[in-house]
């Protein structure tokens, strides 16, 4: 038994995303059968729709920044019943044995299977993501959303923008004293300075865009830097514990690692598809600097993202797209041109 379920996808790296038929398998004992109402719409779908990385299977549907609501639960799940806000990010399954499931990072788990192209026994091979009505998913990876109801859109984009700058956030000990600079001021970026401001400490946003400037203040910057201006990022000079770096494209590493102080690191979650030229060894030599990578977050530490954000009334600023508009919503996300993150409104898979 499956469930037929209406989507939007690509058939192909060159073709435009357009309206699929898809199935879900009908939920297990272990499964959570979820509503989708919204899903974020984050740069790595558009790397994979468009075969940028390698090994997109297709047909490819995105989308791993899902909330909606629980439609049924199998007779084994505890803690969901049908009704409740869930979301769910970019892990639909790991190993669970592993040291890495045992420490609540599957995103490191060798298993670990992502919410779309990744292996799965259901139709067609491949998992199919968010971009769609409905998703059934083992209860383990699914999150509960305790934010009020109609702030569930700006919810989406933390299942994965959220999740990846909170990760490093709190793994490199960003807080109160801390100086963090957020790199890269898109889905991920605007949601960094956001959590790191959240978190307590004294965060720089480095944009390239001017026109960023004023509304980075505005998410809770204390300071912005242009980095296009040579001026502006020398008055930074060895000063920063932790810099994010979410810059979608290959770009000049250099310039942001002389930016950190002794024992600072840079941490890269930007994944663009050609490397970045190789830094300048002495950079980090000089002051034992680290340069670091990181990817997603755990099960357990998003849910801990997701509490603390209820807490503290944090959610994404975002634009609401209907289905049909993702694909100019691509073109527009390549040129910087959202503020900061498209979420479809799935219900308007059905319209
Ligand atoms: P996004 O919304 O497109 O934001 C990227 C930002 O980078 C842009 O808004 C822009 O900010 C800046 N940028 C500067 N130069 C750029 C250039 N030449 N091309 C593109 N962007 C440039 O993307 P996102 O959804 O935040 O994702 C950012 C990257 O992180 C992507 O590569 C994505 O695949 C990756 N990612 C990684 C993980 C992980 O687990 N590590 C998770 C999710 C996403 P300014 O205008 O402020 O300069
Ligand atoms: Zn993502
Ligand atoms: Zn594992």
């Amino acid at each position: 038994m499956t469930l037929s379920v209406k989507a939007y996808g690509a058939h192909a790296g060159d073709r435009p995303l357009e309206a699929i038929d898809i199935t879900r398998r009908s939920p297990g004992e272990d499964d959570v059968q979820i509503a989708i109402a919204y899903c974020g719409i984050c740069h790595s779908d558009l790397h994979q729709a468009r075969a940028e990385w390698a090994g997109t299977l297709f047909p490819c549907v995105p989308g791993h920044e899902i909330v909606g609501r629980v439609v049924a639960v199998g007779a084994e799940v505890q803690g969901f019943t049908p009704g409740d806000l869930v979301g769910v990010g970019c892990i639909v399954d790991s190993c669970r044995h592993c040291q890495d499931c045992g420490d609540g990072l599957e995103n490191y788990c060798d298993g670990m299977v992502g919410t779309y192209n990744g292996a799965t026994r259901d139709a067609p091979g491949h998992t199919l993501g968010g971009y769609s009505e409905q998703i059934v998913v083992h209860q383990r990876y699914v999150l509960r959303v305790r934010h009020p109801e109609d702030q569930l859109a700006a919810v989406a984009p933390l299942l994965c923008a959220g999740i990846t700058t909170w990760s490093p956030l709190k793994h490199w000990n960003a807080g109160s004293g801390s100086k963090v600079g957020i790199v890269g001021i898109g889905g991920l970026g605007h949601m960094g300075v956001k959590l790191a401001h959240a978190l307590g400490a004294h965060v720089v946003a480095f944009t390239t865009s001017e026109s960023k400037r004023e509304a980075a203040l505005a998410l809770g910057a204390d300071e912005v830097v242009v980095s296009r201006s040579q001026k502006e990022m020398a008055a930074h000079t060895a000063s920063f514990d932790l810099i994010i770096n979410t810059v979608a494209a290959p770009h000049d590493l250099d310039a942001f690692l002389v930016l950190l102080n002794r024992d600072g690191g840079m941490v890269l979650v930007g994944a663009p598809a050609t490397p970045h030229p190789s830094p300048a060894v002495f950079n980090l030599i000089m002051k034992r600097r680290t340069l670091a990578g990181s990817m997603i977050g755990g099960i357990a530490e998003t849910q801990e993202m997701l509490d603390f954000c209820a807490a503290h009334n944090v959610v994404a600023d975002i634009e609401l797209i209907r289905a049909d508009e993702i694909n100019a919503a691509y073109e527009r996300m390549l040129k910087g041109d959202v503020k900061y993150r498209f979420v479809m409104d799935t219900t308007t898979l059905s319209a």
